[in-house]
């Protein structure tokens, strides 16, 4: 066919249009190109066959299980449902012999039931997956078919969802549970490759004079090309208009960028949600359809990299595919599969305790260290809701320090105004961190993509390379033949980037030897949207703060018990003979460090900070299944407490006449607490202050402090309660209560005004504060007694409960959007009561209509030992898109308050000047938020919530939401959980609010012992304690010993050494501290180590990577006392958190 003039340049558009119809499949494909990319198709007997087998219910059976059941006759056009089930398809096919469309041709087997699948080889090996919907449904029989190609059969594993689960509509909606899925195409193709190749070629002309600007010559001359292209084009000789075609493309594909010409490395990926749309278990089968996929690229494309992430998902892949799982570290030596990202999840990082992201990273590069032979250099979280500011130090301290993400690039106010720079954390800690310009990790290598890595990237001067992360994720199968052949072409096409494939490591080090200098970010990468994921789904994010404190206890209650064999002396000072008189079976050491439970608890933990569990943006089915691990997590966290406990305190005494003098006490923070607890105890005892009278009354409060149920022994049924003063109960040790201190306490008191102009106000009051409520519950006056100083404003009201509007834009379980703020009403007054009077414990009882559906009671309660203002909250919740949240006004002035995170706070403005304050109007702060001035503060402690706001001197928690995307029942029906008022003296930095928030969140453990043990008890040492060395004046609120700004957060058996303790420290109120950690335990070496326990020079990150100092001799630190016990010192710096490494002498 020839052709003399085309005038395309005139009518550009229609020129476009006219290519775009020459590569469309819909319109116009008998005649396109689309017409030729198959020699031919066959589908139905005798080419192919099928039968199929139907699993029961949602189940989801192995192969071996699959592949023995009875199959029935199946065809295309039936249906399969309903959403969730699994079917298992026996698969033949027959290649037509001695048809030359068929021998000697490539041939796929196209399989499309709407749904994801899985092939399998007859002797059960995962070839790869499906996605379905007209997404990846091809699989490769040969390369090239023989005149003699033998039948062929398989087995194809159906799930009934689709790449994002079962919603109809809308993705976010909760799951059609009766969806069904049609069979729409089975069959045989011979593929004409050449055809497919020029299809290619097109695909990438048309991204040039699509998205290059239009005046750029490269574009006018892609247009120009693709236009002859059609025009050469010739049904009645395809082979020849196929080679014609590519000749011309090739003019283009060939033409060579310049050497300032900007450089993407380019991976591939397939972020799967660990559990978000879809429950955990379709999470297993996703990683082994997508993986499986990806091994058979790597062998078409020996230059292909892929990386994936969560340790997780590869022990998951061992355990059910073990065989995909050896695949997958050939790959991995191999250098095209690339393990990374160092963490057990891709975890939240707003909600999760320090020690939770430590766990995350120790669980996860041991995992990847012991399976691949080395730990990822990149934390990769490409799709987390913001990024504590203590992460550039915990990266550091795990052995990375790269950090990659996009996330933030979801910004709905303002636009985070960095790609490649320097992120500074909390302590001065930086990792080197690069957001991907394309804003997406599911990229599909567009010409589009290149160039958007270019125009998007912020520090570009500094640094002219990008990383683009392309592939379908959560099921798509990561990266698809289309990407890899467009990759394969975009090389190095003038005028666009040039891209090549490469290890992110790799992109990392290039920057550290090229970029001579980088800009910084200092502080949190705060998120601006998602906000409402602080807050939805409260049963979960309570279980997660419930089973971290749990584990705490659990695994330093555990050292004790486990080291008393050999150190019982130094505990208790008791001898050898008198000790295993009390402790027979402690005696023969059968308790012993339960190092594969706790492993396997904090997996779970972990698993649960996936950033869609935690955060509450997945469907009811995750929260069920995650409640059940809850379950399992505490219960077994209990029986290891229990269990320890025992070990610790031996068999207590029955005698009840002498319970009073034998209750042990043991305090597991590192400070010393004076606080009133509940205890058995013989009724009628003329020393006893106060009996529980009314258990039933106040069982909720009972239960929510853990005074009875939490505590290491459930009493007997029938056992007479009481409170009793726990006086200077010192840190991290074993006690005894001395019944003589109850005497010195002064009393609280709770009443009811009913003077003219103080009418029905109820006080509560002690030593130190006096709150009064008025009669609806509201705090309408707080006096500091200490200083005589009234917090509540004049004509404000505090504990004032409202109710706002909460209709976010679209993500209904993540935003809560900054409108809420302007539609809200506060709750109407409710009724009070007093139930307990002191002179120990004081408490009023609140109830409080929210509206017709729902309901709240509220325990108040003060104790004559603190200025602590408790509210046990109990609500009955059945609202539509309504949030609830308490307020406090205080008459303090500041403009900004402090957050508690993780190993430490940050400040954020409580006003709204500029844009950024202003994004920042619903934040995460963990057990504490405080609002100080100089000389003053107040803080707000709770024991399960995480949204917070201050707006000028209010402060506000949020309670509880009401989304119905995607779990239509997300925290509807009841929930009891605590806050607290805490005023101190001195501005938060002189505060005891760090200590007082752990004590908050952790209850003393007691246990009846025998009478003659707890006189041991009162005089034993505690197992450590933290000391500043020094002379301190006795007026000094930083006194000598406790320093409340070093926390001893966690003790633990180190990972790999059955005689060392990990000790996990840090500074919590930023600034530098010298102080002595003490034990009076055996200890024979001491040395700093990091967070994978590896042993270090110094407790401080090593942070210039260009030029390491020498590496120093690790040295024992430990300096031994003339008693047995010992010591060493440790200087911290702001925020540092040190963990040391102690061996026990045996
Ligand atoms: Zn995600």
């Amino acid at each position: 066919m020839e052709h003399h003039m085309s005038y395309f340049q005139k009518h550009r558009d229609i020129t476009e249009s006219r290519i775009n119809n020459f590569y469309n499949s819909s319109m116009w494909n008998s005649v396109n190109i689309q017409s030729i990319l198959f020699n031919a198709t066959s589908s139905g007997s005798p080419h192919v066959e099928l039968k199929v087998w139907s699993a029961p219910d949602q189940d989801r059976p192995t192969f071996a299980y699959a592949s023995k059941q009875e199959y029935r006759p199946a065809k295309v056009g039936d249906t399969f449902g309903p959403s969730w089930s699994t079917h298992w398809f026996h698969v033949t096919v027959r290649i037509p012999k001695d048809d030359p469309k068929w021998v000697g041709q490539e041939i796929q087997f196209h399989f499309d039931a709407g749904c994801e699948g899985m092939i399998w080889t007859e002797d059960g090996r995962v070839e790869q997956g499906l996605t379905g919907g007209g997404m990846h449904v091809d699989y490769l029989l040969t390369p090239k078919s023989s005149a003699n190609e033998p039948e062929r059969r398989f087995y194809i594993e159906i799930a009934c969802n689709g790449l994002f689960g079962n919603a109809l509509g809308t993705t976010i909606n909760p799951p059609d549970p009766n969806r069904y899925f049609k069979l729409s195409e089975a069959k045989l193709a011979a593929v004409n490759r050449e055809a497919i190749n020029l299809l290619r070629d097109i695909d990438v002309l048309r991204g040039m004079f699509s998205s290059l600007p239009s005046e750029s010559p490269q574009a006018w001359r892609a247009l120009k090309v693709a236009n002859e292209i059609v025009n050469v084009f010739d049904l009645a000789r395809p082979d020849e208009s196929v080679r014609r075609g590519r000749e011309l493309a090739k003019e283009v594909l060939s033409s060579r960028s310049g050497e300032a010409t900007h450089l993407i490395t380019a991976i591939g990926n397939c972020h799967i949600d660990t559990a978000w749309l879809w429950p955990f278990d379709e999470t297993k089968r996703k990683v082994a359809r997508s993986w499986s996929t990806q091994l058979q690229f790597m062998k078409r494309y020996p230059d292909y990299m892929f990386a994936a992430s969560q340790a997780q998902q590869f022990e998951w892949l061992k355990q059910l595919y073990p065989e995909l799982f050896g695949r997958v570290v050939e790959m991995a030596k191999a250098g095209q599969f690339v393990p990374i990202g160092a963490t057990w999840v891709e975890m939240d990082c707003n909600l999760p305790s320090g020690e939770s992201l430590v766990r995350q990273f120790l669980l996860g590069q041991r995992f990847f260290e012991q399976h691949f032979g080395q730990r990822c250099k990149v934390f990769w979280l490409p799709d987390t809701f913001g990024y504590s500011s203590q992460l550039p130090q915990i990266v550091r301290l795990a052995d990375a320090k790269y950090f990659f993400t996009q996330k933030l690039s979801w910004n709905n106010i303002n636009k985070f105004p960095h790609t490649t720079f320097r992120w500074i954390g909390l302590d001065n800690s930086w990792v080197l961190t690069h957001m991907t310009p394309t804003e997406t990790y599911a990229a599909s290598v567009s010409v589009d993509e290149l160039l958007r890595n270019v125009q998007n990237h912020h520090d570009i001067g500094y640094s002219n390379e990008s990383l683009l992360l392309y592939g379908h994720g959560d099921g798509g199968g990561g990266p698809m033949e289309d990407m890899l052949e467009r990759l394969a072409r975009l090389k190095d096409v003038d005028p666009l980037p040039r891209v090549k494939h490469g290890h992110p490591n790799d992109f990392y080090e290039s920057i550290e030897r090229q970029a001579k200098e980088l800009v910084s970010w200092k502080g949190e990468l705060y998120l601006e949207f998602h906000r409402g994921t602080y807050t939805s789904q409260a049963h979960n994010k309570q279980s997660n703060r419930q089973a971290e404190f749990l584990l705490r206890d659990a695994e330093l209650l555990s050292i004790i018990a486990a080291t008393l064999r050999s150190q019982s002396h130094h505990y208790y000072g008791l001898t050898d003979r008198d000790h295993r008189a009390m402790f027979p079976e402690a005696a023969r050491g059968t308790f012993e460090y339960p190092i594969d439970e706790l492993n396997r608890l904090w997996k779970l933990v972990c698993l649960n900070q996936f950033h869609d569990v935690i955060p509450g943006s997945s469907i009811e089915m995750v929260y069920k299944d995650s409640a059940r691990m809850y379950t399992d997590i505490i219960a077994s966290g209990k029986r290891i407490r229990k269990d320890a406990l025992d070990a610790i305190l031996g068999d207590g005494d029955e005698d009840s006449a002498s319970l009073l003098s034998a209750i042990a006490v043991v305090n597991t923070c590192g400070w010393e607490r004076t606080e009133i607890i509940i205890a058995p105890l013989p009724s009628g005892d003329k020393r006893v202050a106060q009996y529980v009278s009314a258990l039933a009354e106040s069982a909720v409060v009972f239960e929510a402090t853990g005074a009875v149920e939490e505590t290491g022994r459930y009493w007997p049924a029938g056992t007479t309660l009481g409170y009793v003063a726990a006086v200077k109960i010192p840190g991290a040790s074993v006690h005894a209560v001395d019944l003589s201190e109850q005497t010195d306490v002064v009393p609280v008191d709770a009443y009811r005004t009913t003077s003219k102009d103080n009418n029905n106000r109820f006080v509560l009051e002690n030593l130190y504060v006096r709150a009064t409520f008025d009669d609806g519950g509201r705090l309408v006056s707080f006096v500091d007694r200490r200083v005589d100083r009234e917090v509540v404003p004049e004509g404000f009201r505090g504990n004032q409960l409202q109710l706002y509007d909460d209709q976010p834009i679209y993500w209904d379980a993540w935003d809560i959007e900054i409108y809420h703020l302007e539609k809200y009403r506060e709750l109407a007054p409710g009724k009070v009561q007093v139930v307990e009077t002191g002179p120990l414990v004081a408490r009023l009882l609140v109830e409080v209509e929210i509206s017709p559906e729902s309901s709240l009671k509220q325990w108040i309660t003060l104790t004559a030992t603190s200025p602590r203002l408790e509210f046990t909250t109990q609500v009955d919740w059945h609202e539509t898109y309504k949030c609830l949240k308490v307020e406090f006004p205080w008459d303090i002035v500041s403009d900004f308050a402090t957050y508690e995170t993780q190993f430490g706070h940050i400040e954020r403005p409580t006003h709204r000047n500029s844009s950024w304050d202003l994004a920042k109007f619903e934040v995460c702060g963990h057990k504490f938020f405080d609002l100080s001035e100089y000389g003053y503060g107040v803080a707000l402690l709770n024991d399960c919530k995480y949204g917070h706001s201050v707006e000028g001197n209010r402060m506000r928690i949020s309670l509880l939401r009401s989304p119905k995307h995607p779990d239509a029942h997300c925290d509807m029906g009841r929930h009891t959980f605590r806050y607290a008022v805490y005023p101190h003296l001195g501005s938060f930095n002189e505060s005891e609010v760090v200590p007082e928030a752990y004590k908050f969140n952790v209850p003393l453990h007691l246990s009846r012992v025998q009478a003659d043990l707890a006189a041991h008890l009162r005089a034993t040492r505690p197992i450590f304690t933290i000391t500043r060395p020094g002379r301190w004046p006795a007026t000094s609120r930083q006194s000598h010993s406790n320093p409340p700004n070093i926390v001893l957060d966690t003790v633990k058996r180190a990972e790999d050494d059955p005689d060392a303790i990990v000790v996990r420290m840090y500074e919590a109120y930023g600034g530098h501290a010298r102080v002595q950690l003490g034990s009076c335990l055996n200890i024979r070496k001491a040395t700093y180590c990091n967070l994978l326990e590896d042993e270090t020079a110094t407790p401080n990150v090593e942070q210039d990577s260009k030029a390491p100092p020498p590496p120093s001799p690790i040295k024992n630190q430990w300096i031994v006392d003339s008693d047995g016990g010992g010591k060493m010192d440790i200087t911290f710096k702001p925020f540092q958190v040190v963990s040391v490494k102690l061996y026990l002498n045996n």
